[in-house]
């Protein structure tokens, strides 16, 4: 637009000084006409008179020169001293040819025209016809004021239409968007983008909508699977403990029916032989006193599981511990064929109940012992500083054999109260659940798995004594 204007200014200020320029050469070449043929009839004063009278209008000025190049009427001291003589006067003078220029007089530029005249045969003198600029460049300029405030409203209402296209065909939409963006980025999956039209950010928010449609489906559909896994989950769990509860009591059940149903038979014996043998009856109240212990242990073994322990701590080595069950476990060990075998090079400072560690350690190492039946080893390991657990360091305790080892589906049933795959009388399935409960008492862990090729291992963790704290 500027370009345009510019250019346009320029082709109008072209016109305007052909414009003047023409109408100045028009008369120049009447005057000439006019002056000439008042030298032809004689009427030299008439002529001079003719230019003299130009001098009363402020806009054109006129001089007459003779052949010599001087000034034949002296009405305008300025023009007469720029051209009286001038190279351009007596060019003129010479050949005969009219010339243009433009010239500054009087401060003011004006545009000159010299003009030939033959006063008589072979006499030639000349006349100046000058126009000054000023109202030419006045023109301009207030053609230029015009063009600058036609561009400068054509700029302004442009840029308003083209602000208010701008905002509703792309600022709305695209701040519309980001705002969706982010509503759905907090999780409101309800929000929709207006669509406006069919344009490019129409579509655009057809398919944000689309998508957000597609998420809310989506989080429906995560939500309805979420709740009927819970519901699955619950389900299974509350199957697990009635399934649980029901090898509990049927394991209770059982473990208390055999040695109730010995005594019963015992007891009837006595009821109905008074008479017997002292020595029989002796041995059916013997028989009954056992199952009864047998009954009583089963049932502070049950005990001992659901009520907290009453630990007597004392800081003690976890060596001298497992020795000592060892010492105890020797005889039935030798008559199994039972080697033990130690690897407890440093001492591991724990501190803990020594009875009741005691009957961990047992559990284990009989349970070990019977499972290597015909011969095999029993491995003792202790190890100071065998795990950390949130800045606590733990000893270890690893009793492992080269029996058979735990089958793969018994692995995770072995701690669950009852579970035995032992005879009728030789186990009561409360051993390793006993184990694990005191370890747990103490602040530890017991982990059970099996060896390569053949083998169980089980490992206590406790937590290390600590001199200070104790
Ligand atoms: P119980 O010894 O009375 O059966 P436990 O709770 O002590 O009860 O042991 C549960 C079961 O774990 C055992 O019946 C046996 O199947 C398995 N088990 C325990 N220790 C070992 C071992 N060292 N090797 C193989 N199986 C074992």
């Amino acid at each position: 637009m500027a370009a345009a204007s510019i250019f346009m200014l320029r082709q109008e200020e072209a016109a305007l000084r052909e414009g003047v320029r023409a109408e100045l050469a028009a008369h120049a070449q009447t005057l000439q006409i006019a002056l000439e043929q008042s030298y032809v009839a004689e009427r030299k004063d008439e002529a001079q008179q003719l230019i003299t009278r130009l001098g009363a209008n402020t806009s054109l000025f006129g001089l007459l020169f003779d052949e010599q190049g001087y000034a034949l009427n002296q009405t305008n001291d300025n023009l007469a001293k720029k051209f009286a003589h001038s190279p351009e006067l007596l060019k003129v003078l010479t050949t005969g040819q009219k010339a243009e220029f433009v010239r500054e007089i009087e401060g003011q530029e004006m545009l000159s025209i010299l003009m030939p005249i033959n006063f008589a045969q072979n006499q030639r003198g000349a006349f100046v016809l000058a126009l000054p600029l000023a109202f030419v460049r006045a023109d301009i300029r207030q053609a230029r004021r015009n063009f600058a405030l036609t561009t400068l409203a054509l700029f302004l209402g442009v840029s308003g239409i083209v602000f208010y296209v701008l905002r509703r065909g792309w600022t709305q939409p695209v701040s519309e968007l980001i705002e969706g963006a982010k509503t759905l980025g907090k999780g409101d999956l309800a929000h929709r983008v207006p669509v406006s039209n069919s344009t490019e950010f129409g579509q655009l928010a057809q398919e944000f909508n689309r998508m957000a449609d597609h998420l809310a489906e989506q989080r429906q559909a995560a939500k309805r699977e979420a709740a009927e896994k819970l519901a699955l989950e619950r389900e299974l769990e509350h199957s697990a403990r009635l399934a649980a509860v029901g090898r509990l009591a049927a394991g209770v059940a059982h473990e208390l029916g055999a040695p109730l149903n010995v005594i019963d038979a015992r007891a009837e014996q006595l009821l109905q032989r008074p008479d017997a043998p002292p020595e029989k009856q002796r041995r059916n109240l013997e028989i009954i006193r056992a199952q009864t212990n047998r009954i009583t242990h089963i049932v502070r073994q049950l005990l001992d599981l659901s009520r907290p322990y009453n630990l007597r701590r004392q800081p003690l080595d976890l060596r001298d511990a497992l020795r000592a069950t060892a010492e105890h476990l020797e005889l039935q060990a030798a008559q199994t064929n039972v080697e033990i075998v130690w690897n407890a090079p440093a001492p591991a400072l724990v501190s803990a109940d020594p009875d009741f560690l005691q009957q961990v350690f047992t559990n284990i190492c009989a349970n070990a012992i019977q499972a290597i039946s015909g011969g095999g080893q029993l491995l003792l390991k202790v190890e100071p500083c065998a795990a950390a657990r949130d800045g606590v360091s733990f000893a270890m305790a690893r009793i492992s054999d080269t029996g058979p080892g735990i089958a793969t589906e018994h692995l995770e049933h072995i701690f669950e109260p009852f579970f035995t795959t032992k005879d009728i009388g030789s186990g009561t399935g409360l051993g390793l659940p006993v184990a694990r409960s005191i370890v747990e008492a103490h602040g530890g862990w017991l982990e059970a798995s099996n060896l390569k090729p053949n083998g169980a291992v089980f490992t206590i963790y406790l937590p290390e004594h600590k001199p200070d704290k104790s």
